[in-house]
């Protein structure tokens, strides 16, 4: 697990990330026929890449507000700040998404229309709430690579 600032951090591999987003305003986001309000404050959508790229492609383009909408994802980045993004290579986003059991699920169905395991996979992230070790200790080692 490594943490990301930039999608020029991230391997070109493929695997598994949560992008962290920051939400400034209240906003409504559709998934499928529900429709949920985000309050402001910080959310967690755990996603996986396999494509040419993988992860720093799939990571640049969350990062990049301007683009055609096609994941549930896409309204989100379209309005919030994306803050990082905690990568595994090789991992799997349903594993990621099941270590934030812990954090509320804001919207029922958002981000796993495709996924059988996760009720969302989108989380409230709480200001304070603790992550699990692995994520805090890459976020950690991600600020003492900062100059
Ligand atoms: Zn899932």
């Amino acid at each position: 697990m490594i943490f990301c600032v930039s999608a020029f951090d991230v391997p070109a591999a493929p695997g598994a990330y949560a992008l962290w987003l920051r939400l400034e305003a209240p906003f409504e986001v559709t998934a499928g026929k529900r429709k949920g309000i985000l309050l402001a404050g910080d959310y967690l959508y755990c996603g996986s890449a396999r494509g040419p790229g993988g992860l720093r492609a799939r990571l640049a383009r969350h990062m990049r507000p301007q683009k055609r909408a096609h994941w549930h994802i896409d309204q989100l980045t379209a309005v919030a700040s994306v803050l990082g993004a905690f990568v595994h290579e090789d991992g799997d986003e349903c594993a990621l998404n099941a270590a934030l059991g812990d954090l509320p699920i804001p919207v029922a169905g958002f981000g796993s229309s495709d996924c059988r395991r996760c009720a969302a996979h989108l989380r409230l992230w709480p200001r304070g709430a603790p992550l699990p070790s692995r994520w805090e200790n890459a976020r950690k080692a991600a600020e003492s690579r900062l100059p």
